[in-house]
């Protein structure tokens, strides 16, 4: 049975909007099919605030890989990308995130579900909230609507 998945994109180097629609037009190729994908927001960094601004976008996608296969194919993607581009190891230019896998809970170190900081940051709620405002957190119960409502992280999500 396909699996209902959201995933997070963000990116800040080497032409950041090239960058997620080479991720997003390889993951649908060759990992798994997107069904949904919300608009690109911008956001200053966080945390550090003299790197360039971030670029994000949600995705929903149908599998029937197992959490961690897809979780391999996610970080072959991100390494295959940076290893395009640079030839020795510089931060990410892509940053592949599962935020949701069904409803599954998993606290694993090596995969998270669903995503530890997801409720803390406006840069992951905002775009998530534009395609799945009903999906119910199974940890905390509440919406992503009502989890962008308490959100308070102060960081600016501009819709591009
Ligand atoms: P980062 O690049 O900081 O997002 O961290 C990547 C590492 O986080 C990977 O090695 C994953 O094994 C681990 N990880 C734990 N939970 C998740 C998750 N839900 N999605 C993606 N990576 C995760």
């Amino acid at each position: 049975m396909n699996a209902t998945v959201f995933i997070l994109l963000g990116s800040n180097q080497s032409q950041p909007l090239l960058q997620l629609q080479f991720a997003l037009e390889s993951i649908d190729n060759s990992i798994a099919a997107i069904v949904n994908a919300s608009s690109i927001y911008k956001t200053a960094a966080w945390g550090n605030t003299h790197q360039a601004a971030f670029f994000n976008q949600v995705i929903e996608v149908k599998t029937q890989l197992k959490p961690m296969e897809l979780l391999d194919k996610l970080l072959l993607l991100e390494s295959q990308m940076g290893r395009i581009r640079q030839n020795k190891w510089e931060p990410r230019i892509i940053d592949l995130d599962i935020l949701f896998f069904n409803q599954l809970i998993s606290n694993q170190p090596r995969l998270q579900l669903p995503h530890p900081f997801l409720q803390d940051r406006m840069f992951t709620l905002v775009p998530l909230n534009e395609i799945a405002p009903k999906w119910i957190h199974p940890k905390l119960g509440l919406t992503i609507n009502d989890l962008m409502h308490l959100c308070t992280d102060p960081l600016k999500v501009e819709k591009i």
